[in-house]
């Protein structure tokens, strides 16, 4: 089965391709002629997603699925949340949004916080989300170097380490995108074999 994955990033689109395995085959943006940057501008994750599920669709008529993910922090009511790339600007800068962010917690208990991750999914001209979520709590120091983002100050809970303290193999068997795309591939998964064998 041949989907689309509404990113121009190429590692990303690597990265998902390893979860869904063999039984996909993953094609980027470039593969569909689509180079340009594709509108972000709901206020929800949802909505985004959908946003760049339905651009994509429209411009290609092709199945194709989009992602958005966020860090929600408790005590900020779900802030960044949609912002999480753009928290402290428009240059996406992880450093400065994560200096941002421990000064709004400065003297806050509680610390919870979570990510989700949400997957639109257009096929055969109906759509579906999934949803993927890891809860943990955000520290006040930065600790590790692996991975992006916020990792370095999140610890998933059940753990005493940060994402950015683990190796990828770790985080990835956890993460609120691991989780999020692994009901996404159960659920090609069952419609793949379904439309195969129309009696199981
Ligand atoms: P995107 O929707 O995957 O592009 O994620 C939006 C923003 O959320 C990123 O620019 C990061 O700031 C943050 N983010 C998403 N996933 C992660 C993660 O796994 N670790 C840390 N930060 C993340």
């Amino acid at each position: 089965m041949e989907l689309l994955f509404a990113s121009n990033n190429s590692h990303k689109v690597t990265e998902i391709n390893n979860i869904l395995g063999n039984s996909f085959v993953l094609k980027g943006l470039k593969d569909a002629d689509i180079t340009e940057d594709i509108p972000e501008t709901a206020p929800t994750l949802e909505g985004n997603a959908l946003q760049k599920a339905r651009y994509v669709h429209e411009k290609t008529g092709r199945d194709v699925f989009a992602d958005d993910t966020g860090l929600e922090v408790e005590s900020l009511n779900g802030m960044p949340g949609v912002n999480s790339a753009r928290f402290a600007g428009e240059n996406k800068d992880s450093d400065a949004n994560i200096d941002k962010l421990l000064l709004m917690l400065k003297g806050k208990e509680n610390r919870k916080a979570r990510f989700r991750t949400v997957i639109a999914l257009i096929i055969g001209g109906e759509e579906h989300l999934f949803e993927g979520i890891v809860e943990g709590t955000i520290i006040s120091d930065r600790r590790g170097r692996e991975g992006f983002g916020y990792d370095p100050i999140f610890v998933p809970e059940g753990r005493d380490i940060t994402f950015a303290e683990m190796p990828l193999t770790e985080k990835n068997k956890i993460s609120h995108r691991a989780r999020a795309f692994e009901k996404l591939r159960a659920f090609l998964m069952s419609r793949n074999i379904s439309s195969l064998c129309p009696e199981y």
